[in-house]
């Protein structure tokens, strides 16, 4: 197995377990808030959970989007493709696949 690999399903590993971890705390909140039946509108601890809520559901998209850009490099590793720029097929300079080891395009195209 290469060194991206690891990194890519360490990566993989350690947002799954974000997104469990998101998912549960989503559930605390979904829980708490049927039980104590607030009005999200004047009552201030309505006003915390719908907070509450926006902050996980931001964070979970978050952590999705980070998840389906590891299993396409990780599929892209498989296919031969990874380190391949999408738009002009040049290879991706080594510097940015260190620093973003799911970037699908090279530096020139990702400013363009
Ligand atoms: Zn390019």
């Amino acid at each position: 197995m290469t060194t991206v690999e690891k990194r890519l399903i360490a990566d993989r590993d350690a947002t799954l377990e974000l997104i469990a971890s998101l998912s549960g705390d989503w559930d605390g909140v979904v829980r708490g808030s049927a039980y104590a039946n607030v009005d999200d509108e004047h009552d201030p601890e309505g006003a915390t959970i719908a907070y509450e809520r926006a902050r996980i559901e931001a964070s979970l998209a978050r952590a999705r989007e980070n998840l389906a850009d590891i299993e396409d490099a990780l599929r892209r590793l498989r296919d031969g493709t990874y380190g391949v720029c999408e738009r002009c097929e040049k290879p991706i300079g080594e510097g940015r696949l260190e620093a973003r080891p799911t970037a699908r395009t090279c530096i020139t195209c990702a400013s363009a």
